[in-house]
């Protein structure tokens, strides 16, 4: 964060404004995407209940409408709906003082910090690619991204209406090769799919555990998809090598049980982040060292 300050005061000022515009519009975003961390996997789950219920000839225990953006966001607590004023993102969080205008109820820290974190993403992808189809299309996948780390966190689940769509973006726009040529995009979809799928059957084979979900396979066959199988090994190593430090952490700080998964989606999420941004970077830095 401090680096991006500090490169935004040292940049041109086209360049420092363009990326001020983005971190806000990122702002706005990182509050839609409360919507959707908080709505798909409850969207998901009545759906479920529905299916079976229809299945057993039974009424559908969820009516009305239920989206993204019906009904509107309304106070967990109290139920009382939010006002545009409630719904400022990061500011109105702070001036209510982290609570419910109507109840007073505590409303989570999680809100203003997944606002702020798409905040800072924004800003860094654009700064660093720019505001051209390369760096919106970045803007893209890290939103998606974003969502997907915190639906895995709160769930252990990765839904496949984001992670398939996003495979399908990311091999749309690299028919233009935006990121990668088409036929590296490809390869990294089926790659990145395979790679998981054998760790996962080899794991489960030696341990009788799973390790991880079919929807991490997903991830980074999308990631795959987006940045070409020359990223692979990189989101792979980086992933996992984050994913053991934290839950070495996990275990040690806060007596997390071993037996209990910690979700892999997000640890895939960053390093994806981190090879969209620094990616050929490190890769180069790597292929001059050795
Ligand atoms: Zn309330």
């Amino acid at each position: 964060m401090k680096a991006l300050l500090m490169a935004l005061v040292d940049a041109p000022p086209g360049i420092a404004l363009t990326t001020l515009c983005w971190m806000l519009i990122g702002l706005i975003v990182g509050s839609f995407l409360n919507v959707v961390i908080h709505r798909i996997p409850v969207m998901l789950q009545r759906e479920t209940d529905n299916f079976i219920a229809i299945e057993r000839d039974e009424p559908a225990p969820h009516e009305g409408h239920y989206s993204l953006l019906f009904p509107r966001s309304a106070c967990p607590a109290c139920g009382h709906g939010l006002s545009v004023l409630d719904n400022i993102p990061l500011l109105s969080w702070v001036w209510l003082r982290g609570r419910c205008r109507y109840c007073r109820a505590p409303i989570s820290a999680r809100y203003p910090l997944v606002e702020l974190l798409s905040a800072l993403l924004s800003g860094w992808v654009i700064w660093r690619l720019g505001s051209d189809v390369n760096g919106l299309a970045a803007l893209l996948l890290v939103w998606i991204l974003l969502a997907l780390a915190f639906i895995d966190l709160d769930t252990q689940f990765l839904p496949d209406n984001l992670t398939l769509p996003l495979l399908w973006v990311g091999l749309l726009f690299n028919i233009s090769a935006i990121f990668t040529p088409l036929t590296d995009a490809v390869l990294g979809a089926a790659a990145g799919y395979l790679v998981l799928w054998l760790v996962y059957w080899g794991y489960r084979l030696v341990t009788g555990k799973e390790g991880m979900g079919y929807g991490d396979f997903k991830l980074l066959a999308a990631l795959g998809a987006w940045l070409g199988w020359m990223m692979l090994p990189l989101i792979v190593l980086l992933s996992s090598a984050v994913g053991a430090v934290v839950g070495v952490l996990l275990i040690l700080l806060r007596g997390h049980q071993r037996d209990k998964p910690i979700p892999f989606g997000p640890f895939l999420a960053l390093a994806g982040v981190v090879a969209l941004l620094y990616g050929q970077h490190i890769i180069d830095l790597w292929l001059s060292v050795s």
